[in-house]
């Protein structure tokens, strides 16, 4: 490897490569420099992959009922076929696209050095003119729990439980919680879910908060929302959570989901000047340019939104910045959420909450998926898709969906929603012809649904 570049890419995560590759496409020399042994991040390795390729099989044995023992082991040993092909096609794109791949930790020496350090060989130093920082999240452990107790994991560590755990507790509501929730209920543990707060993802659409829970506690799980840990106990048998409302609950492994926090520490940043927030979140503006226009930061470890999907156009936005001192894109408005709970949820745009709270004249449309021949055929009637639209130009402006490939099916309605003027309208869903039978389907069936209740209205007589 040289020594001097003009980018380098600090964590090869979906962030990194979207910047990396970026980068190399107009011609820029680039490095990555990448901590573990193999690329992809921890998007790849220890969060999304694995833990929806987790969901995935979980899904083939409810659907086929073929439960074995040493189940929880068994299913993480299969992720590890997918974390495989997708690290090695990304390796692939660092040699195609002739970016130097460094493995080891970096951190700052000063604004144009950084030195990586790895167990296996010295100390190396690499300069650059612009550096990409992305170098992710890990999960928030609390001073007062034990961690190194193997029976209390985080979303990381959970993925290497050697054990067949009977029952769970889970810590925290919020989307990694639910999933996970899903998850261990799938494979049949009896399941704690402890939310902190008063309902499930306030985010959503309260008609699929409603069903989320609704399924959550049909399929067995305990939710006990309001609630906040006093102390944790843990012995050789079991965790035991004593809360605050005077509750204590006993599981055989603790799941703590509450919250992450950005990778930046001992990187020399603070004395670069760069300022963190209180999450250690690298704080960049609109450019994604940090107190130091030369590095930029992206992914995780600049907060909000926090998802894969957006890492990667961040990186790509940031480079695109740092090549040509410009960049016009930006992320979308309504960044679609897709929620691999059992039932998947999926929306995108805004929950009637908003709208009412905005004084926005709307009307709702419905389709129930039991209703749809293709959901039938597929034995996946649960679930239903909601469309608000503006009630006088009937303009989209929320797509809410829950049930079998909800995360899939909302990109139908957001490519509608994304359209400028009256390109964006119920209309088209009625006016197109779907294919047959299918679950896309459920779009022509919800418009015609919202705009009947409109024109019983008209028929009444609008005031
Ligand atoms: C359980 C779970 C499930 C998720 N599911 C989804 C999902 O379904 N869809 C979705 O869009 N998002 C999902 N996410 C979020 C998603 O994982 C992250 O948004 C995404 O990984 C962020 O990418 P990133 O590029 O910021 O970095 P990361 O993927 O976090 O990778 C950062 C990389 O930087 C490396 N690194 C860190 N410090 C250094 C250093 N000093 N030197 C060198 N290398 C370093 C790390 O080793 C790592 O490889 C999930 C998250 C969790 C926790």
């Amino acid at each position: 490897m040289n020594n001097h570049y003009d980018v380098i890419v600090i964590g090869s995560g979906p962030g990194g490569e979207g910047a990396a590759m970026k980068a190399a496409k107009e011609g820029k020399h680039v490095a990555m420099t990448e901590q573990y042994p193999l690329v992809g991040g921890n998007c790849t390795h220890r969060t999304t992959i694995p833990s929806k390729t987790l969901r995935q099989n979980i899904q083939q044995m409810i659907d086929t009922g073929n439960y074995q023992d040493g189940t929880l082991p068994m299913l993480l040993e299969s992720a590890e076929s997918v974390i495989g092909q997708q690290s090695a096609m990304r390796r692939g794109f660092y040699e195609r696209n002739r970016i130097d791949v460094a493995h080891g930790r970096a951190a700052f020496l000063d604004l144009h050095t950084i030195e990586v350090r790895n167990p296996d060989s010295l100390p190396r130093q690499y300069r650059a003119d612009a550096f990409v920082i992305a170098v992710g999240a890990r999960p928030y452990h609390p001073p007062d729990v034990d961690f190194s107790h193997p029976l209390i994991v985080d979303s990381d560590t959970v993925l290497s439980l050697q054990t067949n755990p009977r029952s769970i507790t889970i810590y925290g509501a919020g989307v990694i919680g639910c999933e996970y929730a899903s998850i261990f209920r799938g494979l049949r543990l009896k399941v704690n879910l402890i939310n902190t707060r008063d309902r499930l993802l306030a985010f959503l659409d309260d008609e699929i908060i409603d069903a989320l829970s609704y399924h959550l506690r049909e399929n067995g799980v305990l939710i006990r929302h309001n609630e906040e840990y006093d102390k944790v106990v843990a012995d050789a048998a079991g965790v035991t959570v004593y809360l605050k409302s005077n509750k204590t609950i006993r599981s055989d492994v603790l799941l703590w989901a509450q919250g992450r926090t950005g990778n930046t520490d001992r990187m020399g940043l603070e004395e670069l000047g760069l300022e963190l927030d209180s999450r250690r979140n690298i704080v960049v503006n609109e450019c994604y340019q940090s107190a130091q226009p030369h590095i930029y930061a992206v992914g995780d470890v600049v907060g909000y939104p926090s998802l894969a999907s957006a890492a990667y156009d961040q990186g790509r936005f940031a480079a695109t910045h740092l090549v040509f001192g410009t960049c016009e894109d930006h992320l979308v408005k309504y960044i679609p959420t897709g929620i691999y709970t059992i039932p998947e949820i999926s929306s995108v745009g805004l929950t009637e909450r908003e709208l009412t709270a905005n004084r926005v004249p709307y009307e709702v449309g419905h389709s129930l998926f039991r209703n749809l021949a293709r959901a039938q055929i597929a034995g996946r009637t649960t679930g239903m898709l909601k469309l608000l639209f503006h009630r006088e130009t009937l303009e989209i402006l929320g797509v809410h969906c829950f049930g079998s490939q909800a995360s899939e099916i909302i990109h139908i309605g957001q490519a509608i929603l994304a359209q400028k003027g009256e390109a964006n309208s119920l209309m088209y869903f009625i006016n197109t012809t779907f294919n047959y039978p299918t679950m896309a389907e459920a779009y022509r069936v919800a418009a015609l649904n919202g705009l009947n209740r409109i024109a019983a209205f008209r028929s009444v007589g609008e005031p």
